[in-house]
């Protein structure tokens, strides 16, 4: 054994990826966990432990590239993250993972790319991504026998960015013979302060219908993917901030944004004449559409802007029986189209690394137009529905 050896020696290449990928992760997510993070010129103690665990991993990488080293958390932050491609960095990656080009800081705010680089450092440490308060929502109707009451709650926050006084009392009390279902919604949505309010009002975004707070130069921008990159993003709706609640920030990212596109598939299936149930079996699959033919889908969709992190997460599809009330005779894997149009080898990539999809190669990955497309049109209006 040398004793001049600094950490563990990465002898092949596969082990040198799997090093890039582990700082990656850490400066990611401890980015995205900074606590109070207001931009990269107000930073302040204390850092996210992964933060600095990171930068730690990222020096003693650059000292065996020959390379210079961030001098510390400040110079990490404010200069590579925000200033220089992942890719200049003296890392390995596989070229699936698509780093070229990449920041993790745009504008002061962590990037997509930063945001899903995060969520997979959470993987390793819990294999399902879910808040406590899904978990106890979907126990909670697993035990009371009523698995639609999960879909209701997922359908409702997906709809609902800011609730004014009122409406977050008829919200409450929307379901009154399940008493938990109003602890549920106190739970998600949390009182509007100050930070996100501009001249005494909520801004929800025009585009994805999420709340979103002014920036430090008092402009509100949306940072979502889809809103930033609209020309023709129509301007927010402004909501009186007085007695507000607004959705709670990790159910914005975990659940309402990714539930966006899964509404809007289900409606436009239900617009050809298919029946679609929301989330069966507590979120088995995102929607099952049937048509009085008999025709059948089973659907899960799934909003990543990486296909190389999204593999990971893709689960096998349920099989069920056909006597079962959610039968389905063909499963899809749909990816919005624009993410298929922005990377012309998402669905390669795709496939070659998710071991889910070459266990099931019966699962076809197809864009969200493609499947509307392939599916019959009745010329009647269905339903969607959150029970069987
Ligand atoms: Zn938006």
């Amino acid at each position: 054994m040398s004793l001049t050896q600094i950490g563990p020696v990465y002898s092949g290449r596969a082990s040198a990826v799997r090093a890039g990928e582990v700082v990656l992760s850490l400066v990611a997510s401890g980015l995205v966990g900074m606590q109070g993070w207001t931009g990269v010129r107000r930073l302040q103690h204390p850092y996210d432990r992964s933060l600095q665990l990171g930068l730690d991993r990222l020096a003693a990488l650059c000292v065996r590239a020959g390379r210079d080293a961030p001098v510390g958390v400040q110079d990490l932050v404010g200069v590579w993250c925000a200033e220089r491609p992942v890719d200049s960095w003296p890392l390995e990656f596989d070229a699936d993972a698509q780093v070229d080009g990449e920041r993790l800081l745009i504008g002061g705010e962590p990037s997509e790319f930063c945001l899903e680089w995060a969520v997979s450092a959470q993987d390793v440490v819990s294999e399902v991504h879910e808040g406590t308060l899904v978990k106890e929502i979907k126990k909670m109707a697993a035990q009371l026998g009523r698995p639609e009451l999960y879909a209701r709650w997922r359908l409702f926050v997906t709809e609902h960015a800011v609730l004014g006084p009122d409406e977050f009392m008829a919200a409450k009390n929307a379901v009154l013979d399940v008493p938990q279902w109003a602890t549920w919604m106190e739970e998600s949505y949390g009182r509007v302060t100050a930070e996100v309010t501009l001249g005494g009002r909520v801004a929800v975004c025009g585009g994805c219908g999420q709340w979103v707070a002014p920036r430090a130069d008092g402009r509100v921008r949306c940072g979502v993917w889809r809103c930033a990159r609209r020309a023709d993003l129509p301007e927010p709706v402004w909501v009186e901030a007085q007695g507000a609640r607004r959705l709670e920030p990790e159910l914005v990212r975990f659940v309402a944004l990714p539930g966006a596109p899964e509404l809007d598939l289900a409606r436009r299936l239900a617009a050809r004449g298919a029946r679609v149930v929301l989330y069966p079996k507590l979120d088995a699959l995102d929607l099952v559409a049937v048509w009085p033919n008999g025709f059948s889908v089973g659907v899960d969709v799934k909003d990543w802007r990486s296909p190389y992190l999204l593999a990971r997460r893709i689960k096998t599809f349920p099989t069920w029986g056909t006597d079962d009330p959610h039968a389905y005779s063909r499963g899809f894997l749909v990816v919005p189209h624009d993410r298929l149009r922005a990377n012309r080898s998402y669905v390669k990539i795709l496939t070659r690394r998710s071991e889910a999809l070459r266990a099931q190669p019966q699962i076809e990955v197809v864009s969200d137009r493609d499947l509307v497309a392939s599916c019959p049109d009745l010329g009647t209006l269905g339903e969607v529905v959150c029970g069987p």
